[in-house]
């Protein structure tokens, strides 16, 4: 049935009252194009405890710093959030250019339940991952990385062989990363502005 057409059009006063409905709805739509409108929206993606593991993994950051070791912290919780590992760089300690952080938290954090596999369990550090420390991460079988700083020199998520988009990686964890950036970063140019 076609209805008349006075039916169906609008009066101005109807007009103006429609608008204002669509108003919200135009809004929402305008915030999610737009990033800067969506900045006061934004929820924190990370929780609580995903803060007190990045404060514990500064803490091992600073520690390694004391040790004259490039400060860089890596913590890992089991599935119910608990820290189960957690250290900071040794390669000077143990004279072993792979006693990243993150390599040594993967292997305390398998010894203490006697696996090679540790799924479910997350990985916090201060520092992007190298690449091999991307590696060992995929083959813990990790369900989730989280780190602070990005190394545009040295990272391989995000920079260099971006490991996790490459064919040859069989288990790509879930990977968030900036909490606690500025504090990560700001530990590492300190030691490297002493060192100069
Ligand atoms: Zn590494």
């Amino acid at each position: 049935m076609v209805l008349p057409f006075t039916l169906t059009r609008l009066s101005p006063i109807q007009r103006s009252a429609s608008r204002r409905e669509q108003r919200p709805a135009r809004a929402i739509l305008f915030a999610i194009r737009s990033p800067l409108c969506f900045s006061s929206l934004m929820i924190d993606p990370f929780t609580e405890n995903d803060h007190s593991c990045m404060r514990a993994a500064l803490e091992e950051a600073n520690h390694a710093a004391m040790r004259d070791e490039v400060p860089i912290g890596a913590i890992i919780t089991n599935d119910k959030g608990e820290i189960v590992a957690r250290t900071g760089n040794k390669t000077r300690e143990l004279s072993d250019p792979c006693a990243h952080a993150e390599i040594l938290a993967i292997r305390s954090a398998c010894e203490s339940i006697n696996s090679q596999r540790i799924p479910n369990y997350t990985l916090y550090v201060t520092l992007e991952p190298c690449a091999m420390c991307a590696a060992a991460i995929s083959f813990a079988r990790i369900s989730r990385v989280i780190f602070g700083a990005s190394d545009q020199k040295g990272g391989g998520i995000l920079h260099g062989g971006k490991f996790y988009t490459q064919p040859t990686c069989h288990h790509k964890p879930s990977v968030q990363h900036g909490l606690m950036a500025d504090e990560s970063g700001e530990i590492l140019k300190n030691f490297f502005k002493k060192k100069r």
